[in-house]
């Protein structure tokens, strides 16, 4: 008799939490994503969460550097609770900015072991590492067999000159995947010798565009070759597009992609159970199980699939997150980016 009145009283303490806890959560049941995965999933996950918690879900998709700008831009005013998604380093610096919450979702400590070091610095208190993407070119093989050109094995490829108008990289004003671009030339190589690199590859630029565009035109074949995540390009492979990558040989460039709550925040506590949510192992292999996106997961116990590259025999970049992930150093890149490759030769003439 006692056991079962205990039984009850502890049923009805849980399901009085529950309660309040579900009160809390309508009391304030909205969230507003800033959001730099694809569309397709951003849309995904909002509903999924909308679902579980009940919570009235937004989402607005945008690049990692546009939305680094936002942030700055509502510092006094913020829009968004959460960012999920985007190349981790942006995430940094909008942290040392004052723009971030201090939160560590409850399945932080279950990130990758070759991250934990990462997470268990200051960084980790406001960004928690969601996926990782692997750093590639990706290839139109039909462009490249018309244009009489093998596939390329190393960076230096991409400098031929019958490649002329034939490459593209995103602008790193807006995206994160060129800022990695930059950071993984300059562990390997220093700054010195991958600005000679940019200027060179910029001849054979067609042009800057964003990193979505960059992946269609190379599908359409208005180019030969570009930079970017292979997650992307697996994705078109796929769909029975002429399209393979190359990860150039040497060290792997990579990203990780970062998940953060926005200061201030209003609605805090459910962007606290987004960033838990993120973490679940149903959110981490949504991206291949239900949508043919390949970006790998961050959390032990995750199911890959055979599609994506094998992260354990890749040879991995190390950054100095330090470095990359200060506000200055961003600023000063992406400056000299523009200064000396986008209109270094251009102002010259
Ligand atoms: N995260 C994911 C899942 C992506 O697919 C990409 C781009 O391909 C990025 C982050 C980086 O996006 P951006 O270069 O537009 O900032």
């Amino acid at each position: 008799m006692q056991l079962k009145l205990k039984s009850l009283l502890c049923s009805l303490g849980l399901a009085t939490t529950a309660l309040l806890a579900s009160h809390h959560v309508q009391a304030e049941g909205r969230l507003t994503i800033y959001c730099t995965v694809q569309n397709a999933l951003c849309e995904d996950v909002a509903k999924r969460f909308s679902e579980k918690y009940d919570v009235q879900t937004s989402f607005t998709q945008m690049s990692t550097g546009t939305i680094l700008g936002k942030l700055k831009a509502e510092k006094s005013n913020p829009q968004a609770d959460v960012w999920y998604g985007g190349t981790i380093e942006p995430h940094f610096q909008a942290a040392e900015l004052g723009l971030l919450e201090a939160y560590r979702p409850k399945n932080q400590a279950s990130i990758l072991p070759q991250f934990q070091k990462l997470m268990a610095s200051d960084k980790g208190n406001y960004t928690s590492a969601t996926y990782m993407l692997v750093l590639g070119l990706g290839i139109n093989t039909e462009k490249l067999k018309a244009l009489g050109l093998e596939m390329p094995k190393k960076w230096e490829d991409l400098l031929n000159p019958k490649l002329a108008g034939e490459v593209q990289i995103p602008d790193p004003r807006s995206s994160g995947t060129t800022y990695t671009i930059m950071a993984t030339l300059i562990s390997l190589w220093g700054e010195e010798k991958t600005f000679d690199y940019l200027k060179k590859l910029d001849a054979n630029i067609s042009q800057y565009p964003k990193s979505n565009l960059v992946t269609s035109n190379l599908v359409r074949g208005e180019v030969a070759e570009s930079i970017g995540f292979t997650h992307a390009y697996i994705t078109e492979k796929e769909k029975g597009n002429p399209i393979e990558y190359v990860i150039p040989e040497g060290k792997v460039g990579y990203a990780l992609g970062g998940t953060s709550i926005v200061k201030n925040a209003r609605n805090l506590d459910n962007a606290k159970l987004f960033a838990d949510f993120v973490l679940t192992k149903e959110i981490q292999e949504l991206p291949w199980r239900e949508h043919h996106l390949y970006q790998l997961p961050s959390v032990v116990g995750a199911e890959v699939s055979p599609l994506m590259p094998n992260a354990e025999k890749l040879d991995f970049v190390e950054y100095d997150f330090d470095k990359f992930g200060s506000s200055e150093e961003g600023k000063y890149l992406i400056n000299k980016w523009v200064e000396d490759v986008k209109l270094g030769d251009k102002l010259a003439k």
